[in-house]
């Protein structure tokens, strides 16, 4: 009899995370034995906990607010997405014991774009809102199809310009404040804040939005966030939340792990019908 390999999610609040139910659903399509579990780790308990885990034979875990940088810290090792983006939700358990830091976020984010929503960003004007832990893990592989430029606002200016200054070398990306894009469109929103947690919105100009332009908040709910209200009330081609990035962050992180890429249509759909 074989016997399990265990993978976790580390946050803090964990208790609404689907991370264990998606990867759950991957394991049972794949036919891969193993367990998945969320764990409820405030910051401070962070080291201890990953010992812990790494003592007890874990084989990764994703890490998820308000972990991601620290646990970009604590890797042993990076991928060069990792290095670049500061942030690492995916951690791998080498051989030795060591960590191996990753970031899917960004390529779950562009693949729902781009394949599940068939959205090109070639050329597009992409304005991208926030500038914590999310916007650093997308910066890279949105820049890698090709936008005519990036836009980053922020609420706190100076971390807007931190991260522009930071990718600049990956083409053109400002950083500015809600107040300088009033006048401007831009193709494709991105809402990066975590301000639809709460109910909130940043500042939007009434014409942000470009004739045709689409908006995507990577935050998630049974009901359509803030932003995605905001999105259809502006006449966005197509106003969509973040599940489908959450699915297909979680299939780029189980294929470090286990070798095998699931499916995700399928599991993208179901969890739409669940809500
Ligand atoms: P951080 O805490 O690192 O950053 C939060 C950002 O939101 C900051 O830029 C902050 O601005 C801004 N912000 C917060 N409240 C407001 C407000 N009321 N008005 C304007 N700006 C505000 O969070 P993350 O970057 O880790 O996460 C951001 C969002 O992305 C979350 O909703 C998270 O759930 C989602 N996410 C979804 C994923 C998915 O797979 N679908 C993956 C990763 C993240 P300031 O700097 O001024 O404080």
């Amino acid at each position: 009899m074989s016997k399990l390999d265990h993978y976790t999610v580390f946050g803090h609040p964990i208790n609404h995370s689907k991370s264990p139910r998606i990867h759950t659903l991957f394991a049972e399509q794949t036919q891969q034995k193993l367990s998945y579990e969320a764990q409820d780790v405030p910051a401070e308990s962070f080291e201890n906990a990953i010992n812990n885990f790494v003592k007890n034979g874990g084989k990764g875990l994703n890490c998820t607010v308000p972990l991601k940088e620290l646990a970009w810290q604590r890797a042993d090792s990076l991928s060069e997405r990792a290095k670049f983006s500061k942030a690492v939700n995916t951690l791998i358990v080498q051989k030795d014991g060591s960590l191996l830091g990753d970031n899917t976020d960004g390529l779950g984010l562009v693949a729902d774009l781009t394949i599940n929503h068939q959205i090109s960003l070639l050329n597009s004007r992409i304005l991208i809102l926030g500038a914590g832990g999310a916007s650093r893990g997308i910066i890279g592989p949105l820049m890698e199809k090709s936008p005519a430029k990036i836009v980053i606002a922020n609420r706190t200016l100076e971390k807007a310009i931190t991260l522009s200054d930071e990718f600049s070398e990956l083409g053109d990306i400002l950083g500015c404040s809600y107040d300088d894009i009033k006048e401007q469109q831009f193709d494709l929103i991105l809402n990066a804040t975590s301000a639809s947690l709460t109910g909130d919105l940043p500042p939007l100009a009434e014409t942000l939005l470009a004739d045709n332009g689409v908006c995507y908040d990577l935050a998630y709910g049974n009901e359509p966030t803030t932003f995605v209200k905001w999105g259809l009330s502006h006449n966005a081609a197509k106003s969509l939340d973040g599940l489908g990035m959450l699915v297909e962050q979680a299939a780029e992180a189980f294929y470090l792990w286990r070798g095998v890429r699931p499916e995700t249509a399928n599991i993208i759909k179901l969890l739409n019908s669940e809500r």
